[in-house]
């Protein structure tokens, strides 16, 4: 399983990288890569929490920031109080530098509900460029907010971040049996040093499984890219392989399916 291709689906780019991209070169990537026991590709997103206010100037910085990259493939910010320029981002960063998700649309920071009327538009424009949209899901009611969204918008695709963080249980609940086809679940994960993680991580993974299919989960760590090693990957592999899954399995949780919703090439 060495050359198994991880692809994590939430990570961002620090805001040190993001206003000086001279500094974030290939030789500082492959100094935070180095101790992965496997290809690694990340989905990323400017860190700045002002992103979403300036989602134009944001998509340019990002672009710039990973354009040396190769592992990088870009996620675009933006606020849904800031709709026009939201909108005209995304528009920019899928058709000009083929970034290949929006969000993490996080309403607990920016004061909105999941489903209301003022994130609608940003739904429909994902669906309609065939990128995914990734909601923060850390409560209940953001879970039912995400279903809401992806029975009224179909043909959008959304990764529901956390699966429902400590709420995973009625994430599970909602989900199992529901028939809902375009909704993936993101795994997060803790360093498995212990039988009580590792017991708990199994659950958690099985229960998305459950709900949602081998093929709609995915890896996703919400962490930021700037100095230290990335092992979150190393992480993921130790916990798959203590369950009982078919290699087959293990390669869709690690990257297939996040290659499949994000429409990426193998590395
Ligand atoms: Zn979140």
């Amino acid at each position: 399983m060495s050359e198994i291709e991880i692809v994590d689906v939430h990570t961002t780019i620090s805001e040190r990288y993001i206003r000086d991209p001279a500094l974030f070169t290939p030789e500082k990537l492959s100094d935070i890569f180095s101790e992965c026991r496997h290809k690694i590709r990340l989905s990323s997103t400017d860190a700045r929490i002002e992103a979403g206010e300036i989602p134009v100037e944001s998509v340019k910085q990002l672009a710039e920031a990973i354009r040396p990259h190769r592992q990088i493939t870009g996620w675009i910010a933006v606020n849904p109080h800031f709709l026009e320029q939201g909108l005209e981002a995304i528009e920019l960063a899928v058709k000009t530098h083929g970034m290949k998700c929006v969000g993490e649309m996080i309403q607990y920071m920016e004061n909105w509900e999941t489903d209301e009327y003022k994130v609608l538009p940003f739904v429909k424009l994902s669906g309609d460029l065939g990128v995914p949209i990734s909601f923060h899901a850390g409560a209940w009611s953001h879970v039912e907010g995400v279903i809401h969204l992806a029975e009224s918008f179909p043909r959008t695709n959304f990764i529901m971040a956390h699966f429902g963080g400590r709420a995973w249980n009625t994430a599970w609940r909602l989900l199992k049996d529901s028939g809902i086809r375009n909704i993936w679940g993101e795994i997060n994960l803790k360093e498995p040093t212990n039988k009580k993680i590792l017991a708990d991580s199994q659950e958690r993974i099985s229960a998305i499984i459950d709900a949602l299919g081998i093929e709609r989960v995915v890896f996703g760590t919400d962490s930021c890219v700037e100095d230290a090693k990335y092992n979150y990957g190393n992480w993921l592999l130790d916990t798959l392989e203590s369950m009982k899954l078919s290699d087959r399995d293990i390669e869709r949780i690690c990257g297939l399916n996040a290659r499949e919703v994000m429409g990426l090439d193998p590395l």
